[in-house]
């Protein structure tokens, strides 16, 4: 870009966003939108796709267009933008018509940068006539993969935002989303009529996020566990059912967690008190359903817990992506249980989908299970599953950290698999472990299982080992859990070979206690322990600012510019807006405040 258009864009950077250098693509898109080129980018949550129209509202004549379905999210990004002394409105339906007109005429006047709105408003004849009064620096596209009827978030009205171009003339479109494969991106560059459209895509990789997954031995102290690892950050725990949101945030609350149920079974205005809570207190844990999450903008999730396996590594992905979008160390950890690979295939079999379907959902449950099963780098298996090579283990997940053994289970199998004939497949894989360990039960002297000669040969293995060689043996298609009779176990073809010492069986090591906190790394504040007193009192402060303003706290500052406020303890205003994230408008706000408590702590 023309060296005067690049200086701008830079100068915007730092004194409005108080941000060093453009991340990733940033610069690149950025470019090609002051040259007047249309665009479509594919860049990962949490890597700064909003930057990439923000920053041109600074630098362009006119007022930048975003297309935004989400009313949560539109406002948010308004509310942020506003802190920052950026000119932003958001036009919906939240709005009267007084609040409306007025930025109507902002708009017409010039007086605006930046204009959310939703796509069935922009649509309307009225906003049209408003456009062509309008300059328009650019037409942003959120969640642009929204116009493909292939994804499962597909909006028709997104199919006629090409006719927007009627009206904002020569404005370049910017069409941005997280996730898109090639056939969307197709779609996108078609549906919205991008002309010799860039394309910039970037990798899946969410870095800060370390990934874990448990066997679930313990689940109850297993999700307390991961809640208390971050105590005192926000999260959310995913479970299948409703009711089970409820069972867990009752545990957790009982374990003086605040911890907020949330499914859509409730009242709806319980539904947006508990998201406005979690939005605007520090600390609140959020139990639910898939139902929560889309569409919501907080930067400062530590963690993402799954208290039930996901639905497919798409649905992984998402859910686990909501965590540290700020860029901070967060974790995702999934608990993962025999119960849950039977409950997810018996769905998909009950279910009333056509046969392709069907298969296709148990093609992509067998890809969960095998991630969950693997030995290898859980980010590398990740990215291997979105065609994405990484060359490198990440060091960064739980395989890294501690890494699985993997172990001959051959003679195990064999033994299991003959336990499960000898029983006359019939039995649970309690009372098969029982046989397999001779245990002295009731059912046993019933059947008179102490007779069968497996009966105590597996007495070497405990029970927890036995219960993993049970599940991998699910996982891996050898055996078949029949849900219509009480979960009796059964051979499938492929134990045959097995059985008759053809095959061999390699299974992982579950790891006998969950991986802890792993190496030093920390999951929050990296810093002392005094300047952890004054981050603490830092973030009282901003809590107090925020309520009085009833915006979340992130919006005034982020965590990662209270850590290093923290840490570097500026002295002057001067200092104090070398913070990452301190504009200058953020300067002429808080910078008063923020030193006055920092010259405290020092004393
Ligand atoms: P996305 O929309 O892609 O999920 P956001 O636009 O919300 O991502 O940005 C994610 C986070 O990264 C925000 O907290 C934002 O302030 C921060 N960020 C974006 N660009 C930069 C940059 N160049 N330098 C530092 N932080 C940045
Ligand atoms: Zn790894």
């Amino acid at each position: 870009m023309p060296s005067d258009t690049y200086a701008s864009a830079l100068d915007a950077l730092h004194q409005v966003f108080g941000f060093e250098s453009f991340r990733g693509l940033q610069s690149q898109v950025i470019d090609g939108i002051l040259a007047g080129r249309d665009a479509l980018a594919v860049m990962p949550t949490g890597s700064g796709k909003s930057l990439c129209y923000q920053v041109p509202a600074l630098v362009r004549p006119g007022t930048v267009l975003v297309i935004s379905p989400l009313i949560a999210l539109m406002q948010n990004q308004v509310m942020a933008l506003q802190q920052l002394g950026v000119r932003a409105a958001a036009l919906n339906s939240m709005l009267s018509f007084q609040e409306s007109a007025r930025v109507e005429d902002a708009m017409r006047e010039g007086r605006l940068d930046l204009v959310y709105v939703a796509p069935e408003r922009a649509l309307g004849d009225w906003f049209r006539r408003l456009l062509t009064q309008t300059k328009i620096a650019l037409v942003a596209v959120d969640e642009a993969h929204c116009v493909s009827q292939w994804g499962h978030d597909f909006r028709p009205e997104y199919l006629q935002l090409a006719t927007l171009r009627e009206q904002t003339g020569d404005a370049p479109f910017l069409a941005l989303t997280a996730t898109a494969d090639a056939a969307t991106r197709k779609d996108i560059v078609e549906r919205l009529a991008l002309k010799e459209a860039l394309q910039f895509v970037a990798g899946f990789d969410r870095p800060n996020i370390r990934y874990a997954v448990e066997p679930k031995t313990t689940p109850k102290l297993q999700v307390l566990n991961a809640v208390r690892r971050h105590g005192g950050a926000s999260g959310i725990v995913y479970c299948t059912t409703r009711n089970k949101t409820e069972q867990v945030a009752a545990q957790l609350q009982a374990e003086n967690v605040t911890a907020l149920p949330y499914h859509a079974g409730l009242d709806p205005q319980l539904r947006s008190r508990t998201l406005d809570r979690f939005l605007k207190e520090d600390g609140i844990v959020v139990v639910a359903t898939i139902a929560f999450g889309m569409g919501i903008d907080k930067p400062d999730v530590r963690f993402v817990v799954h208290a039930d396996a996901p639905k497919s590594l798409e649905a992984y992905y998402q859910e686990t992506g909501r965590a540290g979008r700020d860029g901070l160390p967060s974790e995702a950890v999934m608990l993962y249980g025999l119960q849950d690979i039977v409950q997810s295939r018996a769905l998909i079999e009950q279910g009333d989908q056509p046969d392709a379907q069907k298969r296709v959902e148990k093609q992509k449950l067998e890809q969960l299970v095998g991630f969950c099963e693997t030995t290898r780098c859980r980010r590398q298996a990740l990215l291997a599953y979105f065609g994405e090579a990484m060359p490198e283990p990440c060091g960064n997940c739980d395989s890294c950290l501690e890494p699985v053994e993997s172990w001959d289970g051959t003679e195990a199998a064999q033994k299991l698999l003959s336990a499960v004939v000898r029983t006359g497949q019939r039995f649970g894989a309690a009372h098969v472990i029982d046989v397999l360990v001779g245990a002295d039960t009731e059912a046993i002297g019933k059947w008179g299982h102490e007779q069968l000669p497996t009966f105590g040969v597996g007495k070497d293995i405990d029970r927890q080992t036995w219960r993993g060689v049970v599940r991998q043996l699910v996982a891996g298609g050898l055996l078949r859990v029949e849900t219509e009779q009480y979960g009796a176990l059964k051979l499938t073809e492929a134990a045959r070979p097995v059985l008759k010492g053809e095959t061999s069986v390699a299974l992982r090591r579950d790891p006998t206690k969950p991986v802890r906190k792993a190496r030093g790394t920390q999951e929050r504040a990296p810093i002392g322990s005094d300047s952890e007193k004054l981050f603490e009192a830092l973030r009282a402060l901003r809590r107090e600012l925020a309520k009085t303003q009833d915006v979340p706290p992130y919006v005034i500052f982020h965590d990662a510019t209270l850590i290093e406020m923290a840490k570097s303890r500026p002295r002057d205003r001067l200092a104090f807006a070398q913070l990452p994230g301190v504009g200058a408008t953020k300067v002429a706000r808080y910078a008063e405040p923020f030193l006055a408590v920092i010259a405290e702590h020092v004393g």
